[in-house]
């Protein structure tokens, strides 16, 4: 028995050792780059003046919901006639296409066409506030206060479209030419899948036959204090986003008088299945994004967490078992559902006769809904309970790291967030970047700002808001971009 036990020791040593030295082995041939030398951007706009547009931006509600169709399109309309008079050099140099809808995509026409164009994305629209009479100030109105713009769309995405607005102004205030062609483009309903904006955006370009070097759109942001043991701030890229699908469950049965009740109940029956749903899990998947993320950690980590993310192949069970504890973890290596919406009868007296719920379901990237469906067949065992997929999610795949596109991301947002390590991730949610994969290899989700969970939180929800600091650090970041490129290519 002791002998076993010795003999169990000694291989959990040499493992350990192993994966010490294989730690070691990785960073010291991948040494982390440091903070770019660059000089500052010159003819960096007042970021205070930007701010101001910001919230003039924000008092436009350009709210798109479920059911939208275009029905009130005067706030966007007023938006577009600010954008034309607040940047003036945007609209008269740069070339103004039209894409349908309430779109707005611009050309900018560089001097080497034999360089691929690159497509800088947000969007106009936001989503509903209707808490806001529980609002620290209104939420479509103008207001700048203690270094911050609050509003609806302040943070996402009107401060990423400002920022570039003024960055373009800016460098066409400058002179500054181009060498590559970039586009620039903003959706109208980003919000509600895309469906009218960067759905038909991605079609016009696509009917023109334009291919993209890169497409950068909103996404991971720079976060500090992102996993205990890394004490740099991480710039979260995202390289792919969860597919996004419904699957409506319904159980129906007879109905009748609630004064003389025949349990259980369809909404009995049906309140079962979604216990059995939420009381299980399925199995967790490191997918390309995340195995790259913990890699580019391992070799900023401090030493005991780098030998556990370097070495998957000993430690994948710890991983995935320190990623479920959290639920913004858990997202990144599994596919979820989620019961969003339920109904039964239409009166407190009436058995229902027919009870549903949705089940949102977001899958990992290359994971098919059929997956999903078959798990949450096995979960709920119940033929009295029927399962339909009433929207199918868009499969997102995975984009490329190779050739200049990421390195130069890479570098611009190292220039602009110094001592911070970009890193590529898998995004949970959904961004308009889903529709234009077809159109290039390089689809990049990044949010150039400086975000913590507070302010995070704050986002689809109540007093969201953008802080100048980060206004000037987003008109920077695409001022670095753009100009880099031209150096560089
Ligand atoms: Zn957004």
């Amino acid at each position: 028995m002791l002998s076993v036990l010795l003999v169990a020791i000694s291989l959990l040593i040499s493992l350990l050792v192993a994966a010490g030295i294989r730690t070691i082995a990785i960073r010291s041939a991948n040494t982390p780059t440091g903070t770019s030398p660059k000089a500052p951007i010159p003819g960096l706009p007042d970021a205070d003046l930007a701010a101001k547009h910001l919230a003039e931006a924000v008092s436009f509600p350009t709210v798109t919901h479920r059911q939208w169709k275009h029905d009130d399109k005067e706030p966007f309309l007023g938006l577009h006639r600010f954008l034309a008079e607040t940047y003036p050099l945007v609209h008269t140099k740069l070339e103004q296409l039209d894409a349908g809808a309430l779109n707005l995509v611009y050309r900018w026409k560089g001097s080497d066409s034999s360089l691929e164009p690159a497509l800088l994305l947000a969007h106009q629209d936001v989503v509903p506030a209707s808490d806001a009479a529980e609002w620290l100030y209104p939420p479509f109105s103008y207001q700048v206060h203690d270094g911050f713009v609050y509003g609806r769309g302040s943070f996402d995405a009107k401060g990423q479209m400002i920022a570039l607005y003024e960055a373009l102004e800016a460098l066409l205030t400058a002179g500054h030419m181009p060498r590559r062609t970039w586009y620039i483009a903003f959706g109208c309903d980003e919000e509600v899948r895309g469906t009218e904006g960067a759905a038909k955006i991605a079609r016009y370009f696509d009917s023109t036959g334009i291919r993209f070097a890169f497409v950068l759109d909103e996404g991971g942001v720079v976060a500090s204090g992102f996993m205990p043991g890394i004490e740099w701030p991480i710039a979260v890229v995202g390289i792919a986003e969860k597919g996004d699908a419904n699957i409506r469950i319904t159980c129906t049965r007879d109905g009748g008088h609630s004064s003389t009740p025949d349990n259980p109940t369809a909404l009995g029956i049906l309140g079962a299945a979604i216990w059995r749903l939420e009381s299980g899990r399925q199995a967790p998947v490191i997918t390309t994004p995340v195995r790259m993320m913990l890699r580019t950690l391992g070799l900023h980590a401090s030493f005991p967490l780098a030998v556990l993310l370097l070495n998957l192949w000993l430690f994948k069970p710890l991983v995935l078992l320190l990623f479920s504890a959290n639920p913004t973890m858990n997202a990144l290596v599994r596919s979820t559902c989620t019961v969003t919406m339920a109904h039964g009868s239409d009166a407190p007296n009436v058995v229902a006769k027919q009870a549903e719920a949705m089940v949102n379901v977001r899958l990992l990237p290359e994971k098919s809904t059929d997956r999903t469906y078959r798990w949450m067949a096995k979960r709920i065992r119940d033929k009295r309970v029927t399962m339909e997929v009433v929207a199918d999610a868009v499969r997102s795949k995975v984009s490329r790291l190779d050739g200049n596109s990421f390195a130069n991301l890479s570098e611009a947002i190292r220039t602009t967030f110094p001592q911070t390590i970009p890193t590529p991730y898998l995004m949970t949610g959904g961004t308009d970047a889903l529709w234009y994969e077809q159109l290039s290899d390089h689809v990049f989700r990044f949010t150039p700002a400086n975000m913590d969970n507070g302010e995070l939180k704050r986002m689809h929800s109540r007093d969201e808001r953008f802080s100048i600091g980060n206004l000037g650090k987003a008109m920077e970041f695409y001022m670095t971009l753009i100009t880099q490129d031209s150096l560089s290519v």
